[in-house]
């Protein structure tokens, strides 16, 4: 236990030093398939026990509780971008990582992956290439297992939008050492879903809690952390071993852990790329907005965003 008080308050040090020397972060937690819209009971983020977001919004992560204050803010943002049809992870991830309307320059949401043709705006633009230009210090924060590279060697699995963006820009890609030293996150935020693929073993998952404090630790020693978490859209579409309040659930304790650790200055954005898991009547995913949800210094900036394309540039503008 004496560890981890000392490594705690290491940690508060270094904070103090960098808040002293004026270096803020960004934190920015893209969470897949989630939707703002009215609570009700076939809305599960109404539904589930979500003490954090209820600490902080006054309520459940529903469209009653937009509100903007000078350093809270939730707002719902197009999903749409003008495009016909159900908005789809292929060019909505696009569309966050680079600001680029991806389905109005191809016609189309395009589902799971990028198509080739917005491959080279992802490397060339995209928010991780952009801050690096500008010589800030970018973590990717998710671990890249071993069983993951295979598949994509196999063909079994496509190159995601945020991996095309983070080759792009040179990121360096975390691993399960860096996973079990609590410098990286797995896409379920607890790493229970590595134990089902016996890939982590040697790796025992966290609570939401420590992984929310994990993402956290890793914002102060850099100016733009980046976490993907596609919970909510597979809990959604039901091809979790996990209902949708518990996903829900383990996403409200992360968020504990990351206000817990928030330093002032900072700030906190969670956004998404499309509607699925507020809409329990339908598995597939609905044109509800997407939740802009900010804490911390970067809310004024923030509040001008109106659709997902319009988050990269703010982005921008907060980390300069
Ligand atoms: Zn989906």
């Amino acid at each position: 236990m004496l560890c981890f008080t000392i490594a705690d308050i290491i940690a508060r040090h270094l904070a103090l030093v960098k808040s002293i020397n004026g270096r803020m972060s960004l934190i920015f937690v893209f969470l897949d398939g989630v939707g703002l819209a009215p609570a009700s009971p076939s809305n599960p983020l109404a539904t589930a026990m979500t003490p954090a977001f209820h600490a902080l919004l006054g309520g459940p992560l529903t469209s009653e509780q937009s509100q903007q204050s000078d350093n809270l803010l939730l707002k719902p943002i197009d999903a749409t971008l003008g495009v016909p049809g159900l908005p789809q992870s292929g060019t909505g991830h696009v569309a966050l990582l680079t600001g680029v309307n991806a389905p109005l320059l191809i016609g189309r949401h395009q589902p799971n992956y990028p198509p080739v043709a917005l491959r080279g705006i992802l490397a060339e633009q995209s928010i991780f290439r952009q801050a690096q230009h500008r010589g800030l210090e970018v973590v990717f924060a998710n671990v890249f297992t071993p069983g993951y590279w295979q598949a994509l060697a196999a063909r079994r699995l496509r190159r995601s939008a945020s991996l095309i963006a983070a080759e792009g820009a040179s990121l360096r890609l975390r691993d399960l050492d860096d996973l079990r030293a609590g410098q990286a996150l797995m896409w379920d935020i607890t790493g229970d879903a590595l134990q089902v693929r016996d890939e982590g073993l040697a790796v025992p998952p966290v609570t939401p809690k420590q992984a929310g404090a994990h993402l956290a630790a890793l914002s102060q020693s850099c100016h733009l952390v980046f976490f993907e978490s596609f919970l909510p859209d597979l809990a959604g579409h039901g091809r979790l071993p996990l209902s949708d309040e518990a996903a829900l659930e383990r996403i409200d304790g992360f968020l504990a852990g990351l206000l817990d650790a928030l330093l002032p200055g900072d700030t906190l954005l969670i956004t998404s790329d499309h509607g699925n898991i507020e809409d329990r009547r339908t598995p597939v995913h609905t044109r509800n907005p997407a939740p802009l949800l900010v804490v911390g210094a970067g809310v004024d900036a923030f509040a001008r965003a109106e659709t997902i394309a319009d988050i990269a540039a703010v982005v921008m503008n907060v980390l300069a």
